[in-house]
C-alpha cells in the first residue's frame, strides 16, 4: 500500500502492537477467507484465503470534521495494518440518518489522504459504508428473533428507562419480553413496513435484565425513525442502533482487531454476545438448522486511551460551537485542532503522524503536552523548509553614504543566500542590497539596554548575507516615534567576499531591500486558549479564549517569495515557520500564516 515507510527508530510502548505480533505469530487469524468484498460467512467461504494478515478499520461517523484526536486513531489503525502486512479499511459509520452529510464524507476522505494513508490495496478500494450493510443487519435481526434472542418492546421510552435499573438495582422484565417468536417477527416486519409511529416500539436483544453490566440489560437493536438517509434515501424507516451495527460491520468486513477508545469497554460483552449469536449454528424447535451467518474467528474489540492534547479541545460539539458562534473563521481556521485547520496552519502530515507514533497506545486516557506535536513539527520543518527573510514590523533603514561608496544611488549590490544551510542541492536565493532597506523596528534602540548588540548609534551590525553597516542615529516624528534609522555602509564587507569579516560585529540582523521586497500579509497565530485544559471540569472554554490568538500584520518578504505557491513552507529567519495560505495566498497578494516559532513556547 502506498503508505509512509516504516520508521526505523525504536517504537514507544504500544500494547496493541505486542498483541497483534503475538496473534500473527500464533496464526490466530490465518484461516480466514475473503470473498473480495465484505459479506456474510457463505460469501467469504467461497472466496480465497484472506491475503491480509490482519484487517483494521478507521470508522468515522460522517457528522463533522476530523480533529487531531482522530488523527491518533487513523495513524494507529493504518500504521498497525501497514506494519503487519495487513489492510486498513476506511468505513463510514453512517447508520444515523439525521446527522450525516456528504460534505463530511468528502472532507474525511481528503484528510485521511492528506495524512498519507491509502485504502487502495492491489487495485481493491477498501472504502465502505455501514449503510450498505442494512440488508444484512435486518436479516440478522430476524435471525435473532427466530432464535428467541430478540423481541419487540412496546413500552414507552420512559418505562424502558425506569425498568432498566441502575448500578445497584437490577432491571425488571418488560411485559413484552415473553411474546412468541411469530408475534415478534410479525411486529418487527410491521416496524419495517412503516405501520407504526416513530418511537412506538423498538427491537431489543433478549439477554439478562439483571446483568451487572447495564449494557447487557436487553439493549435496543432497532428503532423506528422516518428520516432520509444520505445513502439509502427513504428505503428504510427503521435504523439499527450503533451498538448493534458496529460489531456486524466489523464482522462482514473480516476485521480482526476492532480498535476503539476506552468508553466502549463496557460494550465489549455485548459485542461478543452479538457476533457469537450470529455465528453460531442452532437447531430450532421445528428442526430447522439456522445460523452460521458470520465467519469465524470473529473480530475482537480492543480499547485504548483517548489522546488529549493540552491547549486543545477535541469534542466535535465544542468545535462546532467555536465555528457556529464565529469565535473562529470556519472549520479550517488555522487555530482549529481540526485536521483541515492544522493543514491550513501549515502542519506537515509527517509531524502529525510522528506525534501519533510517539504517543504509543495505552490502556488509559492520556494528556499529551502540546509541545510533543510542536517539536515533531519543528523537527520536520527544520530539514525541509526553505529559508527566507521577512520583516514583520518594518521600519526604514537609510544607508546615507551609499552613493558615495558605490558611485551612484542607483547601484544595487547583488546578494546570495543558501535556500537551506544543510541542503546545498536546493540552490540559492538571490536578492540585492540598496540604500533603502526595511529592518525590524526592535532591531534598533536609540538607547541600548545592557546586552543589546543590534543597531544603536555608534554600533556596527551585519545585514545578513549583505554588508556591515554602522548606525549613526535616527529620524523621529512629533510623537518621538522612530520613522527612519540612519546608518552608513562599511565598504568591502559583503558576505562571502575576501576580507568581509575584517569588520568585527556582535550582531547580525535580517532585512529586505525596499526596491525589491514584496509586501505581504502575515497572520501571526498563537494558541487559541490560555489554559492547558480549556474544557476541564465545569469550565466554559469560552472563558479562556486567548484574545491574541491571531494578529494580522503587513510586512515585507524577500523577492523570491513572489513565486511562492499555496502551501509552500518557509523558515523566515529569526521569526519562525510560515506557510503560504492555501486559500487566500496569491502571487500578487501574498499571505503567509505563522505555523510555529523557532523554539518551543508551549512549556511556558
Ligand atoms: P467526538 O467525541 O469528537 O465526537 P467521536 O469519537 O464521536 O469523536 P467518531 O467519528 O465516532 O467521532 O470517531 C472515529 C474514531 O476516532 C473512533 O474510533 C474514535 O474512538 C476515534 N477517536 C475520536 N477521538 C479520539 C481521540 N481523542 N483519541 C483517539 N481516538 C479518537
Ligand atoms: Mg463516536
Amino acid at each position: 500500500m502506498s503508505a509512509p515507510t516504516k520508521p526505523e527508530a525504536a517504537k514507544p510502548a504500544n500494547f496493541l502492537r505486542t498483541l497483534i505480533e503475538r496473534e500473527v505469530q500464533e496464526g490466530v487469524y490465518a484461516q480466514r477467507r475473503w470473498g473480495g468484498t465484505p459479506g456474510d460467512a457463505a460469501h467469504h467461504a467461497a472466496g480465497i484465503a484472506d491475503p491480509a494478515t490482519v484487517r483494521l478499520r478507521f470508522p468515522p461517523e460522517p457528522n463533522g470534521y476530523l480533529h487531531v484526536g482522530h488523527a491518533k486513531s487513523i495513524c494507529l489503525n493504518f500504521g498497525l495494518a501497514r506494519d503487519f502486512g495487513g489492510v486498513c479499511h476506511l468505513r463510514f459509520d453512517d447508520t444515523n440518518p439525521e446527522k450525516e452529510e456528504q460534505e463530511y464524507v468528502d472532507a474525511i476522505v481528503e484528510m485521511v489522504h492528506w495524512l498519507g494513508w491509502s485504502w487502495d490495496v492491489n487495485s481493491t478500494t477498501h472504502l465502505y459504508y455501514a449503510s450498505n450493510y442494512f440488508d444484512f443487519m435486518y436479516r440478522a435481526a430476524e435471525h435473532l428473533i427466530e432464535c428467541g434472542l430478540a423481541y419487540v418492546d412496546e413500552q414507552s421510552a420512559e418505562a424502558m428507562r425506569a425498568t432498566r435499573g441502575d448500578f445497584t438495582t437490577p432491571g425488571t422484565d418488560s411485559p413484552w419480553r415473553s411474546r412468541s417468536v411469530a408475534e415478534n417477527l410479525a411486529r418487527f416486519r410491521e416496524m419495517r413496513d412503516g405501520l407504526h409511529a416513530d418511537g412506538a416500539m423498538v427491537l431489543r436483544a433478549k439477554i439478562d435484565m439483571a446483568s451487572p453490566n447495564i449494557n447487557l440489560r436487553d439493549p435496543a437493536l432497532y428503532r423506528i425513525k422516518r428520516a432520509h438517509h444520505h445513502n439509502t434515501g427513504d428505503t428504510w424507516c427503521i435504523y439499527p442502533m450503533y451498538t448493534y451495527a458496529h460489531p456486524i460491520e466489523d464482522a462482514l468486513e473480516n476485521i480482526t482487531h476492532s480498535i476503539c477508545t476506552l468508553e466502549f469497554e463496557d460494550q465489549r460483552p455485548f459485542y461478543d454476545w452479538l457476533l457469537n449469536s450470529l455465528a453460531e449454528t442452532r437447531t430450532l424447535a421445528d428442526g430447522r438448522v439456522v445460523g452460521g451467518l458470520l465467519q469465524r474467528p470473529l473480530p475482537k474489540q480492543h480499547e485504548f486511551g483517548r489522546l488529549n492534547l493540552t491547549y486543545v479541545i477535541t469534542s466535535k460539539r465544542k468545535l462546532k460551537a467555536l465555528v457556529d458562534e464565529k469565535i473562529v473563521n470556519g472549520w479550517d481556521d488555522p487555530r482549529m485542532p481540526t485536521l483541515a485547520g492544522m493543514r491550513r496552519r501549515g502542519y506537515t502530515p509527517e509531524s502529525v503522524r510522528k506525534m501519533a507514533e510517539d504517543t504509543g497506545a495505552s490502556k488509559t486516557n492520556i494528556w499529551v503536552d502540546y509541545s510533543v506535536l510542536d517539536i515533531a513539527l519543528r523537527d520536520d520543518l527544520e530539514g525541509k523548509a526553505a529559508r527566507a527573510m521577512a520583516v514583520i514590523d518594518p521600519v526604514p533603514l537609510k544607508l546615507t553614504n551609499w552613493a558615495e561608496v558605490f558611485g551612484s544611488a542607483e547601484h544595487r549590490e547583488p546578494c546570495h543566500a543558501p535556500a537551506h544551510p544543510q541542503h546545498p542541492e536546493l540552490g540559492s536565493r538571490d536578492f540585492s542590497l540598496g540604500p533603502a532597506v526595511w529592518i525590524e523596528r526592535d532591531d534598533f534602540a536609540e538607547v541600548p539596554a545592557k546586552g543589546f548588540f543590534r543597531l544603536f548609534p555608534g554600533n556596527k551590525v551585519r545585514l545578513k548575507y549583505g554588508m556591515v553597516v554602522e548606525c549613526t542615529g535616527c529620524d523621529k516624528d512629533a510623537d518621538g516615534r522612530v520613522t527612519t534609522v540612519l546608518a552608513t555602509v562599511v565598504p568591502d564587507t559583503k558576505s562571502g567576499t575576501p576580507g568581509a569579516d575584517a569588520a568585527k560585529v556582535k550582531g547580525t540582523i535580517t532585512w529586505v531591500s525596499q526596491h525589491d521586497a514584496v509586501p505581504a500579509e502575515l497572520r501571526l497565530y498563537d494558541r487559541l486558549f490560555t489554559e492547558a485544559q480549556p474544557d476541564a471540569g465545569d469550565r466554559d472554554f469560552r472563558d479562556v479564549l486567548n484574545p491574541a490568538s491571531v494578529k494580522l500584520v503587513h510586512g515585507y518578504v524577500e523577492p523570491a517569495l513572489a513565486q511562492a505557491q499555496r502551501e509552500d513552507r518557509f523558515q523566515f529567519e529569526r521569526h519562525g515557520y510560515f506557510v503560504a495560505d492555501r486559500v487566500d495566498h496569491a502571487p500578487d497578494q501574498p499571505v503567509f500564516n505563522r505555523i510555529t516559532g523557532l523554539r518551543d513556547s508551549w512549556g511556558k
